[in-house]
């Protein structure tokens, strides 16, 4: 039997599908693609550029996976096709040429840093958004211009030294876990690692971050670069290893696109931590919250800084990134974590279930589909009317900014963890509204 042969076309696959809903043919669709792997495998069909194309179209959110009755691996069945997408002649050599820059840049982030350096006056300042708003940016072509429209404020944390060595416990301790920092969220919202780093010790969960760790993989994964993803998984798991004196009770990760792939190590590369993998918000819900922590959480201000209370309590929207809930299953856990801070009230997406069109480098490779993506998911949590947007996954966070910010509705897009952070240091900053692009 192969993993193509359950697919029965039913199409109840083909309503949760991103690249369907912004395309609308059948070849961009799962029952299509799934349709054209039949084709292929029979010797009824060639990978030629057109084909590619439609392969190039899918996000890899596996919304598909979730909605199939009959349990295909649509996940599976893309990413054994991915690296064939690399032969000469299926891409434009423009498209070949970018992947290639992005494969050598993002994973790296001493030299995404070397990079930026310089686009830190610009980036966030009045000249980026004049920039934008005169059609500068467009000269570009779409791809330069996506890049453009993502890039935020850069802070000078960003810059600094990553967060490394252990960080202790406050309080007994109840666990040791490892983290993962992910390239794009360090230089990006490096906020974010921050404030899981505080969570967990306030939890009484000791941490630890090896100095040299570098890249999980997920961004060279997705692309079916199978040689890099196992080299830099390798060189993720030695840094580990060389860093840890006691074992670990998991390895953890706070951008949910990293934790898909770490999760997947053992089948992509042969090679595992010595400790689980797990998402944060999976771990600490498991572990629970500690008493001392629940009881230090403390209600969080509106944008107009009046605090939150039962009679107004603080409406936030919670943004599922696939890969956290197609890719790993994690649903419940953010919002049973979220809840626990006093006087918010937690609403939900329509579409909770579709991309926003992030998915790693697709909105730079792909930028019309995503930006049509990133317009229907903002539209989506602005009617919600909530105050601020909850997003476990910083290319989504990236995306979902860029988009509210677009449709003049800059909320702020915050992860569980800097909430969970706020709530519980009592922070009287409340979540500061963004410039709109
Ligand atoms: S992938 Fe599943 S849901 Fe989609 S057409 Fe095939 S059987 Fe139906
Ligand atoms: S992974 Fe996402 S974009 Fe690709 S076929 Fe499945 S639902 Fe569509």
């Amino acid at each position: 039997m192969t993993l193509t042969d359950p697919c029965v076309h039913c199409g109840f696959c083909l309503p949760s599908c991103a690249s369907y809903r912004v395309l609308a043919t059948e070849m961009d669709s799962p029952r299509g693609r799934i349709h054209a792997l039949k084709a292929l495998a029979a010797g009824e069909l060639e990978l030629d550029a057109t084909l590619a194309s439609h392969f190039d179209s899918c996000l890899g959110c596996y919304a598909c996976v979730t909605a199939c009755p009959s349990g295909v691996r649509y996940d599976q069945l893309i990413e054994t096709l991915r690296p064939q997408l690399r032969a000469p002649g299926l891409r434009s050599p423009w498209q070949t040429q970018l992947r290639q820059w992005l494969l050598a840049l993002l994973p790296y982030p001493q030299r995404l840093r070397a990079l930026l350096t310089p686009l830190r006056p610009y980036a966030g300042s009045g000249l980026q958004r004049l920039a934008r708003r005169s059609g500068l940016t467009r000269l570009f072509g779409p791809e330069l211009a996506a890049m453009e429209q993502l890039l935020p404020a850069l802070t000078a944390e960003a810059f600094g030294p990553d967060p490394q060595g252990l960080i202790p416990a406050s309080g007994p301790r109840r666990a040791r876990v490892g983290l993962v920092l992910g390239c794009v969220q360090r230089l990006f919202d490096p906020a974010v690692n921050a404030a899981a780093i505080r969570v967990l010790s306030a939890n009484g969960i000791e941490v630890l971050i090896p100095a040299a760790q570098g890249c999980c993989g997920a961004v060279s994964h997705h692309q079916g670069e199978e040689a890099q993803t196992r080299q830099l998984a390798e060189a993720l798991i030695k840094s580990f290893e060389a860093a840890s004196a006691e074992p670990l009770d998991a390895v953890l990760v706070a951008a949910s696109g990293c934790g898909h792939t770490l999760k997947a190590y053992g089948r992509l590369t042969g090679k595992s931590f010595s400790a689980p993998v797990a998402d944060i918000q999976e771990f600490l819900n498991q572990l629970g919250l500690s008493d001392s922590f629940r009881a230090g959480l403390k209600p969080l201000r509106h944008s107009d800084g009046s605090l939150a209370s039962a009679e107004r309590p603080l409406a936030m929207v919670f943004h599922d990134a696939c890969h956290m809930l197609h890719g790993q299953g994690i649903g419940h856990q953010p919002r049973q974590l979220l809840a626990a801070i006093p006087h918010i009230q937690l609403r939900e997406a329509v579409e909770a279930g579709v991309c926003c069109g992030s998915a790693g480098i697709y909105n730079l490779v792909q930028p019309q589909e995503a930006a049509e993506l990133g317009r229907i998911k903002a539209a989506d949590l602005s009617t919600s009317g909530a105050e601020l947007v909850v997003s476990a996954n910083i290319g989504c966070s990236l995306q979902i900014r860029e988009h509210l910010g677009l449709r003049g509705q800059p909320l702020a897009v915050l992860h569980p963890m800097q909430l969970l952070d706020w709530s519980f240091r009592g922070l009287a900053s409340s979540p500061a509204r963004p410039e709109p692009h």
